[in-house]
């Protein structure tokens, strides 16, 4: 899984920073703000793959934090709180939480619901993706399948997510850094290698010339374009 990066919601600056370690230790970043407005402005800006929210916050009170964040993204929320009654876990449920945490809490076991609630929210974005088809050249993102004439084509997850962020913008030059973000956001597997390296193995697999390529072009000192099939023929 690429790092994750969390945004910590939370007043009480001690726990805001052991939180922050204690995911650090665990691979993931993290940006840390006190109240519900400055968590809305930094959400505006920058991605994070999810907002662990504390619910006692000065200012706009947590439970309507929710309900505005969830208003606008589909980011998991993870409400943490040293509240404990069984009418404000589900107020933050049905404000649009996910999950509630209470406090204290061990590291492990937040660490555990982060991922879990990140690869649930990555799943539902890959299973909503429409499969992709020219004539005989069918990608179907909800199996992660492709087939060139009912041939079925073995590719990673990797493999399968640049492929598919070239294919379903047939025509369009796609930058390296743009193919890698777009890949990056449908898989949890790393690219600890160049986004070339990946196109090189696709190309071996998909194309009957790989050296070249019909389908998957270079546009030198731009990026890569998908030629779908049948259009030059
Ligand atoms: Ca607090």
């Amino acid at each position: 899984m690429p790092s994750l990066h969390v945004l910590i919601v939370e007043d009480d600056t001690r726990l805001a920073r052991l939180v922050m370690r204690g995911l650090e230790q665990h691979g993931m970043t993290s940006t840390v703000v006190g109240t519900g407005e400055a968590a809305l402005e930094t959400l505006a800006t920058t991605h994070v793959d999810l907002v662990l929210l504390d619910l006692g916050l000065p200012g706009v009170d947590g439970h309507e934090v929710t309900r505005r964040l969830r208003q606008r993204l589909e980011t998991p929320i993870v409400v943490v709180s040293a509240r404990t009654d069984e009418a404000d876990k589900v107020l933050a449920l049905e404000s649009g939480a996910d999950d509630y945490v209470s406090k204290p809490f061990s590291t492990r076991e937040l660490v555990a619901r982060v991922r879990a609630h990140v690869r649930r929210s990555r799943g539902q974005v890959t299973a909503t993706k429409p499969e992709v088809r020219y004539g005989g050249f069918v990608i179907d993102p909800a199996r992660l399948t492709v087939s060139i004439d009912e041939r079925p084509v073995r590719l990673t997850a990797g493999e399968f997510a640049v492929l598919y962020a070239l294919a379903s913008r047939p025509g369009r030059v796609v930058g390296r850094e743009r193919l890698l973000e777009l890949a990056r956001g449908s898989t949890e597997e790393s690219f600890d290698r160049s986004i070339d390296v990946t196109i090189f193995r696709i190309r071996q697999k998909l194309e009957q010339e790989p050296e070249r390529p019909r389908w998957l072009r270079t546009v030198r000192g731009a990026g890569y374009v998908f030629a779908p099939p049948g259009d030059d023929e």
